[in-house]
């Protein structure tokens, strides 16, 4: 086996060629966008479907060239920077519009699943479960939620990081936002993923040895809050050190569960 030199200089070396079109010897067409691939060699290492393309006796193989204009131009640049950089690009659009970034990686992980190119599958994952880290409104991860559920059989991992998120975050509870809920209207499955997900945490509760003796401990742990921001109240059972959002105002009332204790109310 190679060393970690040699690996890394071929790698190198492969990421400047993406701009060098004088040993291309393919097309990927997207669109009115035009990607000149350095030999199909490319093609064919990281995709065993995209290979079947580029040697095959199919038109594309003879014309050079292939139309993935169904995957979408954002993703099909994407893509293209990945066989030669091993990582992808975002869309050139706002980088702080979570929702379309979200959207952006579940598209990704459903085109490298289309194509059955694991490691970028992956990387979408990954990426996704990272971005998904920061989202703070039902809103930013309902569009996500909908293409998921779309492509079911691609977005096993995807579908339980969005589930786990909006219970973690109380996301379909919001008020003024029930965005959540629309694409459980629409994907019946993911809501039936909720529910059993939920039922199983439940499940954890009351198998947890500090919650020995029944019901009763579970309630001593839940307060009556105030919102700071809508003087809003509600019961709830902050479950561990982390950021909790008033269930209307939402973003805004961020605050630790600790930093809570100082709004609790009399029941
Ligand atoms: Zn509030």
């Amino acid at each position: 086996m190679a060393d970690d030199k040699a690996i890394k200089s071929l790698i190198d070396g492969l990421a400047t060629t993406q701009n060098d079109t004088s040993l291309a010897d393919f097309v990927i067409v997207c669109e009115e966008q035009r990607y000149s691939v350095q030999h199909r060699l490319i093609l064919a290492l990281h995709s065993p479907v995209l290979a079947k393309t580029v040697k095959g006796e199919f038109k594309e193989a003879t014309k050079r060239k292939v139309d993935l204009s169904d995957d979408g131009p954002l993703c099909v640049k994407a893509l293209v920077h990945y066989f030669y950089a091993l990582s992808y690009t975002l869309p050139d659009l706002d980088r702080h519009d979570e929702a379309l970034i979200l959207n952006h990686h579940v598209k990704m992980c459903i085109m490298a699943d289309k194509y059955d190119i694991q490691p970028l599958k992956n990387l979408a994952i990954s990426v996704f479960k990272g971005a998904a880290k920061d989202i703070a409104r039902a809103q930013e991860l309902s569009g996500a939620a909908a293409l998921a559920y779309e492509a079911a059989g691609a977005t096993e991992e995807i579908r339980k990081t969005i589930v786990d998120i909006g219970i973690e975050r109380n996301l379909l509870s919001f008020k003024h936002d029930t965005s959540l809920g629309r694409v459980m209207a629409d994907f019946p499955e993911f809501a039936r993923d909720y529910a059993q997900t939920v039922e199983g945490q439940l499940a954890e509760l009351k198998k947890a040895p500090s919650l020995v003796g029944g019901g009763a401990r579970v309630r001593e742990t839940e307060k009556r809050y105030k919102c700071p921001i809508c003087n809003l109240t509600f019961v709830v059972y902050f479950q561990r050190a982390y950021v909790y959002y008033c269930p209307a105002c939402a973003s805004a009332s961020g605050r630790q569960a600790q930093a809570w204790l100082s709004y609790v109310v009399d029941e």
